[in-house]
């Protein structure tokens, strides 16, 4: 197929509902994936694998078409698109029913675990089109026969690497058995390492067409790479350092366990960040609420494992600490990818440990970016933001009412009362630092 690149969205046989979204959230210009992917999707009858960098807008590249083809006269489920994680589901499913708000009769429902089941099969049960799911909710409602996928026309494995590589096999497997094999399957992900090839061979046989664009584990452009090694006893300090230093700033720091995320919660919590914590072992009612705090910018630092490396579309995310080295160069493309998403720009520090130097050579190898070292922060920058954080948590405590009367109080206070306030300030200073040193 000849493959054509679209200037702008008006061009095209996209759904002119979708269209008239677009550019209402001001989205005129696509971007690369879309402006090469988009034509081909709207009338291609076959299987189709997209790459391109994190943030670079692939949702609407698959979304667009995929809505604009699917016939509303019809109550059958058309098209399902695959996500690796629940947060992913959720996101999906909001952005393309966004996206076809303005298509007469389109239904779209997103299924993911965690979530009661009943809910979800009264959501289903009037003419759905298109199913967002994760493999293992959508293989359960599939086997209660509660989703008919035999006139399935289209099937988008989004993170397509995730979910073929990291055993949700088994469950993709039975889920297509289920529908004839006359629906096209698309393929998308930043990252498509070689085992993928063996898969697409599997389920991608049909006039296959692909658009890879950029190198083959190609991180945003905008993101500024740091590396810190540092030793476990410094770690902690050198984190409250950086996030002392991004102030503000919206912030991930991935950490490999879930027991690691949940203790860092607890000393970041104790420290005065605004903070939280998103792992499988949370219930889901939680994981979503913890999500839309972060989205909505009432929490500053979310701390995760991996279950929010993909896809995961935050506005804003100013940076990224890796507090453990990732065990493969895909989760760290995924993971630095949170930040600088849709042209913005961001940063990533990577914590390394001396005995992963090794890990952190081939990673820099292979990665192809352009990594800058920086130094663990010396005794004095540590002291003062110890300092600055021991402040912080003087500022934010809340006055003992129950615990001393006021003319009690008063004794403390006349101790002090000679003084200026400067004069104290000063000697509270003081006070502290020789206790943190002794
Ligand atoms: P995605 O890679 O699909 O998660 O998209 C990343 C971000 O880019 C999302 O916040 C989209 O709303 C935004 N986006 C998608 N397409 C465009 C576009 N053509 N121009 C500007 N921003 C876009």
């Amino acid at each position: 197929m000849k493959s054509y690149s679209m200037k702008d969205f008006k061009s095209s046989q996209i759904h002119p509902a979708i269209i008239e979204y677009l550019a209402g959230i001001e989205i005129t210009k696509p971007t690369e994936i879309q402006a090469k992917t988009i034509p081909i999707l709207l009338n291609h009858e076959g299987d189709f694998v997209g790459r391109s960098a994190t943030g670079t807008g692939k949702t609407f590249a698959f979304g667009a078409p995929l809505l604009s083809r699917v016939d509303t006269q019809k109550g059958t489920v058309q098209a399902v698109v695959l996500v690796p994680t629940r947060e992913l589901c959720e996101q999906v499913g909001k952005e393309l029913a966004a996206l076809g708000a303005g298509i007469d009769g389109l239904n779209i429902e997103a299924i993911y675990g965690g979530v009661a089941l009943k809910t979800q099969i009264q959501g289903l049960s009037n003419g759905v089109h298109v199913v967002v799911a994760t493999p293992g909710r959508l293989m359960d409602l599939v086997n209660r026969k509660v989703i008919d996928l035999s006139a399935l026309k289209f099937v988008v494995f989004d993170e397509a690497d995730e979910m073929l590589l990291k055993g949700f096999s088994t469950d993709i497997d039975q889920i297509l058995a289920t529908s004839n094999r006359s629906y096209s399957s698309w393929l998308f992900s930043a990252t498509m390492p070689s085992e993928v090839n063996t898969i697409i061979k599997k389920y991608l046989n049909k006039s296959l067409e692909r658009i890879l664009l950029g190198p083959k584990n190609a991180t945003n452009e905008g993101i500024t790479h740091q590396i810190v090694e540092l030793t476990a006893e410094e770690k902690q300090n050198v984190l409250l350092h950086f996030l002392t230093r991004f102030g503000d700033q919206k912030g991930l720091i991935f950490c490999r366990t879930k027991s690691g995320v949940q203790k860092l919660y607890k000393q970041l919590s104790a420290a005065k960040f605004s903070s939280a914590a998103l792992h499988g072992d949370l219930p889901q009612g939680l994981r979503n609420k913890v999500m839309e705090q972060f989205r909505e910018g009432h929490i500053n630092i979310l701390i995760a494992t991996d279950v929010a490396a993909r896809g995961v579309d935050i506005d804003d995310i100013a940076f990224v600490i890796q507090y453990h080295l990732p065990d493969t160069k895909e989760a760290y493309t995924h993971r630095s990818g949170r930040t600088s998403r849709a042209g913005k720009t961001g940063t990533n520090i990577t914590f390394v440990f001396p005995e992963e130097k090794e890990k952190l050579e081939e990673l820099k190898a292979i990665m192809k970016v352009e990594f800058e070292h920086l130094p663990v922060p010396g005794i004095k920058d540590q002291l003062l933001n110890n300092a600055i954080l021991w402040g912080r948590k003087i500022a934010a405590a809340k006055p003992v009412h129950d615990k001393l009367t006021d003319e009690e109080k008063q004794a403390f206070k006349n101790e002090l009362n000679h003084m200026s306030k400067d004069e104290i300030l000063e000697k509270l200073l003081a006070n502290h630092l020789r206790e943190i040193q002794d």
